[in-house]
């Protein structure tokens, strides 16, 4: 599930973390339960991301000529 903010499976603690920390850090361990998580199966969105945060860079670096 993607867009509520995302919790750990096993513990239910909020995790506090955006789809941009999870792109860049796909496994990531819950502080509380320390329980490991894996986000792998992302990949589609991230490419979506990726390409988001180029398009971003683009139109910056064409103003800051
Ligand atoms: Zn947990």
């Amino acid at each position: 599930m993607i867009g509520g903010g995302f919790v750990c499976p096993s513990c239910r603690t909020p995790l506090g973390i955006d789809l941009g920390f999870i792109i860049e850090n796909p496994v990531c361990q819950c502080p509380s339960c320390e329980a490991i998580m894996s986000f792998e199966y992302n990949e589609k969105i991230a490419k979506e991301y990726r390409k988001t945060l180029k398009e971003i860079e683009n139109i910056k670096s064409s103003f800051s000529v």
